[in-house]
């Protein structure tokens, strides 16, 4: 269960595969994965992915506090500001895969890419509050790469 992870015994200038962190975490590598879906950063340029320590303690306690403050259904956790931030312009953009649906949208104070899952039954209840733009599975994000300038631009606008 991710509310009995352990923070103790992480290292933060150490780099973790995903093995390590779940045994240092206690949770399962299954729930690592999970993370890295949900935001945990991994070094991209590393095969097999390595987590820094101080990530990795980092969203532990940003998930933490998370549940304690519950988030609103159109309310996104950022993990640079560490605090509950709204959507950049009121928009957001959908990743349905099957039913699983990760909602992405920039901090409206920071600009950094939140992502949170959200039931596919719940879906409806967002349209009403955020302007979803649909992503194809496997197409390019606009919040990320190769148009990072269209992200920063829509952070700021509006
Ligand atoms: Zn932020």
């Amino acid at each position: 269960m991710a509310s009995t992870a352990r923070i103790n015994a992480i290292k933060s200038f150490r780099c973790y595969t995903i093995r390590e962190a779940a045994e240092i975490t206690g949770v399962s590598t299954r729930t690592i994965c999970t993370w890295i879906k949900a935001g945990l950063p991994v070094m991209d340029d590393q095969r097999p992915h390595l987590i820094r320590g101080d990530d990795l303690r980092n969203f532990i306690r940003s998930r933490r506090k998370e549940r304690k403050t519950e988030t609103k259904l159109h309310e996104f956790f950022c993990l640079r500001c560490h605090a509950l931030r709204f959507a950049a312009g009121g928009f957001a953009e959908c990743h349905i895969d099957g039913n699983r649906v990760t909602v992405k949208a920039l901090c409206s104070v920071c600009s950094t890419v939140m992502n949170k899952p959200v039931a596919k039954a719940r879906l409806h209840e967002l349209e009403g509050k955020l302007e979803l733009l649909d992503s194809e599975e496997g197409g390019a994000s606009m919040f990320e790469t190769p148009y990072p300038e269209t992200a920063q631009n829509l952070g700021k606008k509006r």
